[in-house]
């Protein structure tokens, strides 16, 4: 019988039943459970649910599960006496709700007062049988709290009209567990198939074609979870998403009959969070609600660095006003539908005029907006008497609620774009256009709680000085949006930041971490000066970004451009690219469910090597697997990601995954200025085998030239046998990010490591000099693609080792240009020289940083 796990519903104390202050409850007549001694004031669900009729003195309510399980929570003792003063209740009988949203606020001071106790019993008073209580300890909000069995005979009940009905169990092997990608990905693979399909964790249920349902679950990666399909196509339904977690992780298929529900993590939810009301605002009195005076300035995370100097100007925007009742539910329905297709529409518009993160973002909106799970539960509000902008409203704040109680803060900081969604749909019901262009004055420093992708975009970029937000996280969509538009911005600074007038003078520090108010003079002329200086030399590196580069004693150094799509192109070439020194070919085959095939590879490469109008084009094979998993290969679970199935090594074990971009590179025009790169290579057979492939393809597509073939040197095996590789290949080019994680084995993504996964490492530096030389050795180009090159410190030393091409982010090459022309060969040897003898990457940098120093000035 299927186990399911209870949440606290509370903070505070867990007292055994029997301990609870009144018999009833204590010697178990309503029910077996469990007693809580709150300390928070918000009540929330134990799992998901639907409310049973509640009664007027709101003290008490029950919902029933999916598996026919009812459970009471009775606030306090004695409290119906209360006749419902002090209790607010934050939903409405009916309503169906999820683990961790806000049920009910209480006035815990007035219970303490007048009821006989605040303990609250938490009974399963039908359908299932308690087996374990975590009690005598301190709970918060979110902790498994019971673990209970459903009857056999609930569980018959409750089961699914429809015929077909099959289970399997999987292990989330996604990053960071089911969040919006993984739960996207699995939306998008059940779209073919009309089967109900439901997934299954920490005793609770999430509708499998809902993301912010499925990601409300918090499944962290590698718990198992399991899906329930009904309907003629379940078993297809079940083998599509089987290959989607298969991508991930290893398929662990649970028994066809048995139920396996995973049992989960416990998540420490966060209650300040949850307070998150139904109100769609967050009710929290703020530490800055006080009326003591602004300080001069305000810590705050950063999120964009930079520096800014202007005017506040506060961006908080009010939802717009709506009625809550109405009297034809039909009229509402429709016009809520309209609503969405209107906003689902304008995000459309906007996305084909917006490139690279906007545009991921906004296809991330455009998924959200169609999510069943908002529509059903607005849907609800509506058939019970409600106008459409409550119900959207009441939808929005529930899925809010629900994202707000798990740890994750990456899932977290997703709230901010359901409340995007929530504030367009209303505005659109109101009669308002989506998202509201707004004037800006020059040097607009934006203020507000939590600015909202859509209206970042929506301003004009030109007028915006810098960002500050009261709440948000560095990587929250907003920060991106902020980093991909280059405008400084802070984030986290606290809610005082919306008590700054509007039109104060600020100094935006996001080097520092802070928001001066009313700067001094001093202040303001550094910061003017410093950002003249930046001005100035921003400008003059564009001026000169496309003529050549090289050292002031002529040593020609190439800087090429590392891009991840095609429409990355053009402004690399106005940047001053003289190549694309790295085409990274994922961005081709990664968030789809098939492979793109010979054509669509060859439209997208040609567009790309057209765009360059003369100019190299690298292209790098398939770099896939290990933590970059994709959908439509069955790549095997691996306890070490980093150390498997992944780069060169996937394509040569999917020969046709290879021969195809193979074919679709071979077919370029002018294939004379395309060039092959090989990831992941360890040793030459790995380059034998790919020569051979090509010449098969080369010779089935009847094509005489062979675009020159390079490998990546990324593990020390291809550093350290370099000349042997060279004798197969026509080119190297150094991958620094992988070289460095190998070398220094510190995996790129682990963040307590990451102020030390520096490429500068001496011994990642003896490497790329013993690589150079057996490049010159046998007259071979060497390139340096990985992060490094994009480093303005490091640029003198990868010189100085023998490094002959860059190729950077494109936005990096202006100034890379710059340094390399203010160089001296010799002196760059020099430099090399001492950084080799140096001990640790931090002694590198440093001395890096004197020679950048003594050579601009700068
Ligand atoms: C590298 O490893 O340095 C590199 C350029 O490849 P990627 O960052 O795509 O792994
Ligand atoms: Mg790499």
């Amino acid at each position: 019988m299927p186990t399911l796990i209870l949440r606290s519903p509370l903070a505070g104390w867990a007292l055994p039943l029997e301990e609870v202050p009144d018999a009833v409850f204590a010697q178990r007549m309503a029910g077996d459970g469990i007693g809580i001694d709150p300390t928070g004031n918000v009540l929330h669900a134990p799992c998901d649910g639907q409310i049973y009729p509640m009664p007027g003195s709101r003290h008490a309510l029950t919902l029933r599960t999916a598996q026919g399980v009812d459970i009471l929570l009775h606030l306090g003792i004695d409290t119906v006496a209360l006749a419902g003063a002090g209790f607010e209740s934050l939903i409405r009988s009916g309503e169906r709700v999820v683990t961790g949203q806000p049920l009910l606020r209480f006035d815990l001071d007035l219970i303490a007062r007048r009821a006989r106790s605040t303990v609250t019993p938490v009974l399963v008073v039908s359908g299932a049988t308690v087996r374990r209580c975590e009690v005598n300890r301190l709970l918060a909000v979110g902790d498994a709290l019971m673990e209970i069995e459903a009857d056999a005979v609930t569980v018959e009940a409750a089961a699914s009209t429809q015929s077909v009905e099959v289970r399997r169990a999987f292990r989330a092997g996604f990053d960071h567990g089911i969040h919006a990608r993984p739960a996207a990905l699995i939306v998008a693979a059940l779209k073919p198939f009309a089967a109900r399909v439901t997934l299954h964790a920490h005793g609770c249920e999430a509708n499998a074609r809902s993301t912010v349902s499925m990601m409300a679950l918090g499944v962290q990666q590698n718990e198992t979870v399991e899906l329930l399909a009904r309907g003629e196509d379940a078993a297809a339904a079940l083998e599509a998403l089987g290959k989607l977690f298969a991508s991930a992780t290893g398929d662990v298929r649970g028994s066809p009959t048995g139920i396996s529900f995973g049992h989960g993590v416990p998540q420490r939810s966060n209650t300040e969070e949850v307070s998150f009301a139904a109100g769609g605002r967050d009710q929290r009195k703020s530490p800055w609600d006080s009326h003591e005076p602004l300080p001069p300035s305000l810590p705050a995370v950063i999120a964009h660095r930079g520096l800014a100097l202007g005017r506040a100007v506060q961006m908080q925007q009010a939802l717009p006003k709506f009625i809550d009742n109405a009297t034809d539910p039909r009229k509402e329905s429709t016009a809520l539908r309209s609503a969405i297709d209107a906003v689902g529409l304008h995000i459309e518009t906007l996305i084909s005029a917006q490139r690279g993160e906007q545009r991921s973002i906004l296809a991330a909106h455009a998924e959200l907006i169609q999510d069943p799970e908002l529509h059903e539960r607005a849907e609800d509000w509506i058939a019970q008497g409600r106008s459409a902008a409550y119900g959207w409203h009441q939808a929005i704040a529930a899925s809010s609620a629900a994202l707000g109680a798990l740890a994750d803060p990456h899932i977290r900081e997703r709230i901010a774009d359901l409340r995007d969604l929530e504030l367009q749909v209303l505005r659109v019901l109101d009669g308002q256009s989506p998202s509201a262009g707004r004037a800006l004055p020059e040097n607009a420093i934006l203020l507000a709680d939590e600015l909202l992708p859509s209206q970042l975009i929506a301003l004009d970029r030109a007028r915006i000085a810098g960002i500050c937000t009261a709440r948000g996280g560095p990587t929250s969509h907003v920060a991106i949006i902020a980093a991909a538009l280059g405008i400084p911005a802070l984030v986290a600074a606290g809610e005082r930041v919306m008590q700054i007038a509007e039109g104060a003078e600020l100094l935006l520090d996001a080097e520092q971490g802070s928001l001066k108010i009313a700067p001094d003079e001093a202040e303001r002329q550094r910061v003017r000066i410093a950002l003249s200086q930046q001005r100035e030399r921003h400008a003059a590196d564009l001026a000169a970004a496309t003529s050549r580069s090289e050292t002031r004693d002529h040593v020609a150094i190439s800087v090429y451009a590392n891009l991840g799509a095609a429409s990355e192109t053009a402004l690399a070439v106005t940047r001053g690219a003289e190549g694309c020194g790295l085409l990274r070919s994922e961005f081709l085959f990664l968030q789809r469910q098939q492979p793109p095939d010979e054509d669509e590879q060859h439209r997208e490469y040609q567009s790309i090597l057209d765009a360059l109008a003369g100019r190299v084009l690298t292209i790098r094979t398939l770099d896939i697997g290990g933590d970059k998993p994709i959908p439509y290969l069955p790549l095997p679970k691996e306890d070490n990601p980093a150390l498997g199935l992944r780069g060169l090594r996937t394509s040569l074990a999917w020969p046709e995954l290879l021969n195809t971009q193979l074919r679709a590179i071979l077919r370029l025009q002018p294939l004379n200025n395309v060039r092959v790169l090989l990831p992941m290579v360890t040793d030459i057979d790995d380059i034998r085998s790919v020569r051979t492939a090509m010449e098969d393809c080369r010779r089935a597509l009847g094509i005489n030239t062979a675009p020159k073939l390079g490998v990546m040197i990324e593990t020390p095996a291809s550093a350290l046998l370099a000349d042997q590789l060279l004798k197969e290949a026509d080119f190297v080019s150094i991958g620094t990010n992988d070289l460095s994680q190998y070398v220094l084995a510190m995996d790129r993504g682990h963040p307590q490591l990451a102020a030390r996964l520096d490429a500068l490492h001496p011994a990642v530096l003896r490497l790329i000099g013993s690589v150079a030389a057996a490049a010159h050795a046998l007259d071979r180009e060497v390139a340096v693609c990985g992060g490094l090159g994009s480093d303005p410190d490091a640029i003198p030393i990868l010189i100085g080792l023998g490094i002959r091409e860059i190729s950077a982010v494109p936005a990096a090459i202006p100034e890379l240009k710059r340094i390399i022309r203010s160089l001296n060969s010799s002196a760059c040897r020099d430099l090399a020289q001492q950084a080799l003898a140096l001990t640790s990457a931090r002694a590198v940098r440093e001395r890096a940083i004197v020679a950048r120093i003594e050579t601009s000035g700068g």
